[in-house]
């Protein structure tokens, strides 16, 4: 925004230019679902989307309900590791959905489902998934997944981000001197006046 003669603001009239794209936003709608996960090592969200860019479910590996993060194990090594209960971003992105069905929709995921997420995909209607990081290609359980999406055509590519970095800055909101509303005055004493 520039400034005429007399200081008045000068309005612009054209969109900006650097906002993000779908992609983008949803694949950094997963990793910030991921920023919630317990987990030491791995940290993985999901974020479904509809076929009118609508968000319809998102989720994290995490623990089930009750399980309590605290009580429950973490690690990978012994009679006792995580993988015997932990749920996984994709499948907990599926149960979480706020719609009637998942059918026509796609998922962004960072890490490539493995062959459990790839049924729940599979079976939930998904029909596309973009993911981030294949880097257990090599496993048994990638493997199967990239069979069985093949079998049952669900389409996958990798997507690679136009930005290396998003930054998310509370602040900025402050910025050119914006003024916040006040807040709005609480339940309680709107019924104490009226
Ligand atoms: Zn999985």
């Amino acid at each position: 925004m520039g400034e005429i003669s007399n200081g008045t603001p000068e309005i612009s009239h054209s969109k900006r230019l650097d906002y993000i794209s779908w992609h983008e936003y949803f694949m950094a709608t997963a990793f910030l679902a991921a920023k919630r996960s317990k987990d030491p090592v791995t940290q993985v969200g999901a974020c479904i989307v509809s076929d009118e860019n609508k968000i319809v479910g998102i989720g994290y590996n995490g623990m089930p309900i009750g399980c309590h993060d605290d009580h429950f194990p973490w690690g990978k090594e012994g009679h006792e590791t995580k993988h015997l209960y932990v749920c996984h971003a994709e499948m907990n992105a599926i149960v979480n959905k706020n719609c009637t069905t998942l059918n026509k929709c796609r998922m962004y995921v960072a890490l490539f489902p493995c062959n459990e997420c790839a049924k729940f995909i599979i079976q939930s209607g998904i029909r596309e998934v973009i993911y981030m990081s294949d880097k257990y290609a090599q496993k048994c359980s990638t493997i199967a997944s990239k069979k069985m999406f093949d079998a049952a055509g669900v389409e996958y590519w990798q997507y690679t981000p136009m930005n290396r970095r998003l930054v998310i800055d509370f602040s900025e909101i402050d910025w050119n001197s914006m003024q916040q509303v006040p807040t709005s005055p609480l339940k309680d004493l709107k019924l104490q006046e009226s």
